[in-house]
């Protein structure tokens, strides 16, 4: 029988799981022996392997986080690393690799590939910045935590006429704060994918709004352009409005995955195991037109993301 390992690596992502248990019990019913990888590339390396029955994933499809644990390797991340990697793969019978999370471990899965172990990437991060897929597991579940956050931040920001500068997370992809600055309404978007100008793009606008009647404010920043406490004060002393900046940080991350995360993460990790059992490695999992399909993934690690720049220029023009 093919053996197959998974794992989850970088930085963790509601619906993880519901990928880790999908692959599992796909790659059982497929006759498989499916083994559990623990703290990403690091297990490889430490050999913190084991094998998986149907029953090690069951109820964790509702929990954030990963159940495998995850890791940032630098061990992992040069070529000894990879060479041991691999040669503890072969040495226990791993015969493929499902790899759940961002861009920088599909780069590691290339490298392990090459290394003679193929693998299959399934997309997790909460950010949506992986240029090969319109979709990352965990993206639906963070920007509606966002949504609720600043929500509640809207509720005394409203009641204290204010102004809420909040940062969100998204370090070169501002595709979770356009979402929930549109979501919340905000006043100004501000993204790393487009560049911004602090008294036509946020003062202008705050008071445009205010001569119709508006009195609170949200301006929604993307972590990548960040400086939340400089443009607070700055929005403070040119407007007079009392402005707050909150960063939302790591609670983004967390929290039970959305329907969903639950259900993309499943299919993808079915299709992740499935590539495996049909012996195709070095392919990335990604969602395209709104299907789940694979691409190489030499070419996925090649392509560069496009931003949403119609969707941008549409929430400017409603939130007047
Ligand atoms: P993410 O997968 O969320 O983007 P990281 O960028 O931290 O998270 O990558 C996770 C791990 O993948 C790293 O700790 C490292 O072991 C491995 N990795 C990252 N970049 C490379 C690279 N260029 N080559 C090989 N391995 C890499």
């Amino acid at each position: 029988t093919k053996t197959i390992a998974v794992l989850t690596s970088g930085g963790d992502a509601p619906g993880m799981n519901a990928a880790v248990r999908a692959v599992t019990r796909t790659g059982i019913s497929s006759g498989m022996r499916v083994m559990g990888v623990r703290r990403g590339y690091n297990g490889l390396l430490n050999r913190d392997v084991f094998e998986m029955n149907l029953r090690s994933v069951s109820d964790i499809i509702n929990d954030g986080g990963t159940a495998l644990f995850t890791a940032r390797s630098p061990e992992f991340n040069t070529p000894e690393g990879v060479k041991e990697a691999a040669d503890n793969c072969r040495d226990m019978g791993i015969e493929g690799v499902v790899v759940i999370g961002g861009d920088g471990s599909f780069r590691g899965a290339r490298d392990l590939t090459k290394a003679g172990i193929p693998c299959v990437c399934v997309p997790g991060t909460i950010d949506n910045d992986i240029a090969s897929t319109e979709y990352t597991i965990g993206f639906d579940t963070a920007m509606n935590t966002a949504v609720e956050m600043v929500d509640r931040l809207r509720d005394t920001t409203e009641s204290h006429d204010r102004c809420s500068v909040v940062e969100v997370m998204g370090r070169r992809c501002g595709d979770l704060a356009l979402q929930t600055g549109i979501a919340v309404g905000a006043t100004s978007i501000l993204v790393p994918e487009v560049p911004f100008d602090f008294q036509r793009d946020i003062i202008d606008r705050m008071m445009f709004t205010q001569k119709t009647g508006k009195k609170h404010f949200i301006i929604v920043v993307a972590e990548g352009v960040g400086g939340v406490d400089k443009l607070a004060k700055d929005i403070e002393a040119k407007t007079g409005i009392e402005t707050r900046a909150t960063v939302l940080g790591h609670v983004q991350r967390g929290g039970s995955p959305t329907l969903r995360d639950r259900v993309v993460g499943t299919v993808m990790g079915y299709y992740a195991a499935d590539l495996l059992y049909r012996g195709k490695g070095n392919r990335v999992v990604v969602m395209h037109d709104g299907k789940i399909t694979d691409v190489d993934l030499n070419e996925a690690l090649n392509m560069t993301r496009t931003f949403d720049k119609q969707l941008y220029d549409i929430a400017h023009r409603v939130s007047i």
